[in-house]
């Protein structure tokens, strides 16, 4: 008997009617001689809801106390789904992060698994249980709640289906697969059948929602089978592929978005490796995470510094650069924390010139301003002004015949 492990999303359990919907599906796959194992975000808008009352309070909650609320979203949706599952005669147990054992780091709103103890799971499997797991929660080695930042949902389903060897980690979502963009952007988007698993880990990392990016790093370190399908339609999905690189004659897969970034530019920087020693210790110290980083060199006597982050982080970064203009380790700074970072991806840029070519062609054709662009092997990354993002992912879209 193989363990399926299923991952409902908050729009696939955002209502008891959709809820009633999912223990359908799961009696379904259990009909099908498997053992299912499931993992559930909170109803859709809850941790909305939740988050917005926690600022409602305190515009810098607690992040310990931050978790503690957010992790209880989850708690909601799996007793609900247990008990439609035990209404139709099933066996069902829901069960918490720390009651599966999943140990994250203390990294609250950010956490990281470390491992997870599958005894308990295994024990309920085999007497027959449906397991249901809150999904996105975990747990300190003091105890303390945890969370796996937003998204984090599909991250504990792979996790969980790694450590039970699952046959298939199944994600279920409101969109039937992955897409060429977000089919809510540009309704030209086309559904992929199967996407690489490099290619894939580009796009979430780059802010295609549809998957929590530590969940393919997971899948891509255990090997673990996934496939993104729609919980509303029946259908085959999207399968991430590990054997082969994309087989399409295509140099462009896909476009991703990341919204809520922003850009730093440092001016004259007299000393840039004491600059760069404390720049960087002083934003690893904040938690801060840096993206694209730039340098350009105006003349020989001083540096020019651009880097990019999260919209969250614009505050705090902000002042630890006025404590360095402060220190004299540089002139001046500006910023502007409203961009979006537009990616192309691809397995074929590597190897074909001309990307960047089209790319740049499609900008003049749309008068379209660009900040910053930097390009990894199959990855063309750039920073542009919100306004233009919709008009310019369906101008790409178009450009690089995505749509065919
Ligand atoms: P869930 O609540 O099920 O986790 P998410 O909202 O996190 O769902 O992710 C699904 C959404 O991802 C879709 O509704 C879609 O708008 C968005 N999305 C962004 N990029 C893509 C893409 N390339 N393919 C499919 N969906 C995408
Ligand atoms: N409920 C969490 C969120 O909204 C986790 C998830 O949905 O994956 O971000
Ligand atoms: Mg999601």
């Amino acid at each position: 008997m193989a363990i399926i492990v299923q991952k409902f999303g908050g729009t696939s359990v955002g209502s008891l009617e959709r809820i009633e919907a999912v223990a359908e599906q799961i009696i379904q796959t259990k009909s099908r001689g498997h053992q299912v194992v499931a993992v559930l975000s909170a109803m859709s808008g809850e941790t909305n809801r939740l988050l917005d009352l926690a600022h409602q309070l305190d515009a810098n909650p607690s992040p310990r106390e931050l978790d503690m609320l957010l992790a209880s979203g989850e708690q909601v949706s799996i007793s609900l789904l247990a008990m439609a599952l035990i209404k139709r005669g099933y066996s069902a147990v829901s069960l918490l992060a720390n009651q599966i054992g999943l140990r994250t780091n203390n990294r609250f709103n950010k956490a990281r698994i470390k491992y997870i103890d599958n005894t308990r799971m295994l024990t309920e499997l085999q007497q027959g249980h449906v397991v249901i797991v809150a999904g996105f929660q975990g747990c300190d080695d003091e105890g303390n709640v945890t969370t796996l930042g937003r998204g984090g949902s599909d991250t504990s389903a792979v996790a969980i289906a790694a450590s039970l060897q699952a046959k298939e980690c199944q994600i279920f979502t409101d969109v039937d697969g992955v897409y060429t963009t977000d089919p809510r952007i540009e309704a030209q988007a086309k559904k992929l059948d199967q996407v690489s698993f490099e290619e894939m880990l580009e796009m979430a990392s780059s802010g295609a929602k549809v998957l929590h990016s530590r969940s393919v790093e997971f899948a891509g370190a255990h090997k673990m089978p996934l496939r993104v399908l729609s919980s509303f339609k029946s259908g085959s999905g999207t399968k991430i592929n590990f054997n082969e690189a994309n087989l399409t004659n295509n140099p462009v897969t896909a476009i991703a978005s990341q919204k809520d970034e922003a850009m730093l530019t440092l001016f004259g920087i007299s000393n840039d490796s004491l600059l760069k020693k404390e720049l960087f210790l002083a934003l690893a110290e904040a938690d801060i995470e840096v993206d694209m980083i730039q340098q350009a060199s105006i003349n020989h006597k001083s540096n020019d510094l651009i880097f990019t982050l999260h919209r969250n982080d614009y505050l705090k970064a902000d002042e630890i650069v006025n404590g360095l203009i402060r220190s004299n380790l540089l002139d001046k700074s500006c910023g502007d924390d409203k961009l979006v970072k537009m990616s192309l991806i691809g397995s074929g840029i590597r190897s074909n010139t001309k990307v960047s070519r089209q790319l740049f062609e499609c900008l003049h054709e749309n008068n379209i301003e660009l900040f910053l662009i930097s390009s990894s092997e199959i990855k063309i990354s750039f920073l542009v002004k919100p306004q233009v993002h919709d008009l310019l992912v369906k101008a790409l879209h178009q450009k690089f015949k995505l749509d065919q």
